[in-house]
C-alpha cells in the first residue's frame, strides 16, 4: 500500500525543522480511558485545542514501509499540553504501517476501514473531541481538572496507539501532536482532503464502479496518485477506457 507514501512526505516536508519531542509506546502511560466521550463544559475547560480561528487538522495515512514508520512512535511538535495555557493551533495526524498488504487488494482495502475507525473508540478522561470530516479540523476541549492532573500527549498518545493496535494487520503507529503556529495548518488539510480522496477512490474500485476513466469524477485523484489506476485495472475489469 504505497498510495499515501507521498502524502507521508508532503507531510514530512511541512513539519521539516519545527523542534519536536519523540517518546516510545509504553501502553501503562496511557491517560485514563472513560469508554465515551465526555461532555467538557465552556466553564470546566482550561482552553481549547484546534478553536475556531486557529489552525487546526486531522488525517490518517497508510504505508507499508518501515522506513516511514520504523516503531511506535509518539511526536509532539511544539509545546506539550502543560505549556499551553489558552488556545492554541492543533492538529494530529496519524501514519499506520499496515501489514495486511500480502492479502487481497479488497481485503486490505477492508482492513484501512476498519482501522479508521479506530479513532472513533478512544476517550481520554477530561478530553472532548469534536471531528469535522468537512473540513478536516479537530477541536479538542481539555477539563481544569486534567490539565490539573498533568494530561499530556505523551500520554495520549499512548490511547491511540493501544486503540489502533488492537487491530492485528498494524504493525507499527506513529502518532503526531502538532501545536506549533509555524507549520501551515491549511496545507494540512489539503493533504486530509487528498488522504480522503485516496480512501474514496479505493471506495469506488472495490464497489466494482465504472472503469471508463474518461468519464469518471475520480479522474484527478488517479491522475495525480501513482499506482491508482494500476489497482483498478488489476482487478480484472474489462472494456477500459483512457
Ligand atoms: S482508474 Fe479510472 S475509472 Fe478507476 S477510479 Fe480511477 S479514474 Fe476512475
Amino acid at each position: 500500500m504505497e498510495l499515501y507514501n507521498s502524502l507521508i512526505k508532503e507531510t514530512n516536508d511541512l513539519l521539516n525543522g519545527i523542534t519536536t519531542k519523540s517518546y516510545p509506546y509504553i501502553p501503562s502511560k496511557a491517560w485514563k480511558d472513560i469508554g465515551s466521550n465526555e461532555l467538557v463544559l465552556s466553564r470546566d475547560a482550561a482552553f481549547e485545542l484546534g478553536a475556531s480561528g486557529k489552525g487546526s487538522a486531522n488525517y490518517i495515512l497508510f504505508t507499508s514501509s518501515g522506513d516511514l514508520v520504523e516503531k511506535d512512535e509518539i511526536c509532539v511538535y511544539g509545546r506539550d499540553i502543560n505549556a499551553i495555557s489558552s488556545d492554541s493551533d492543533f492538529a494530529r495526524i496519524v501514519i499506520l504501517r499496515v501489514g495486511a498488504l500480502e492479502m487481497e487488494d479488497e481485503a486490505v482495502y477492508r482492513t484501512l476501514k476498519d482501522i479508521e475507525f479506530s479513532k472513533y473508540h478512544v476517550y481520554p478522561e477530561g478530553y472532548m473531541v469534536r471531528m469535522s470530516s468537512e473540513n478536516y479540523r479537530e477541536q479538542v476541549r481539555i477539563s481544569k481538572q486534567a490539565y490539573r492532573r498533568g494530561i499530556s500527549f505523551e500520554a495520549l498518545g499512548n490511547n491511540y496507539i493501544t486503540e489502533y493496535k488492537k487491530n492485528l494487520n498494524v504493525l507499527a503507529v506513529k502518532v503526531m501532536f502538532i501545536t506549533d503556529p509555524a507549520p501551515d495548518y491549511r496545507k494540512m488539510q489539503e493533504i486530509a482532503k487528498k488522504s480522503r480522496d485516496v480512501t474514496e477512490t479505493l471506495t469506488h474500485i472495490f464497489e466494482g464502479l465504472s472503469t471508463d476513466c474518461s468519464v469518471c469524477s475520480l479522474k484527478d485523484v488517479c491522475d495525480e496518485v501513482e499506482g491508482m489506476k494500476e489497482l483498478h485495472f488489476g482487478i480484472g475489469a474489462k472494456g477500459i477506457k483512457h
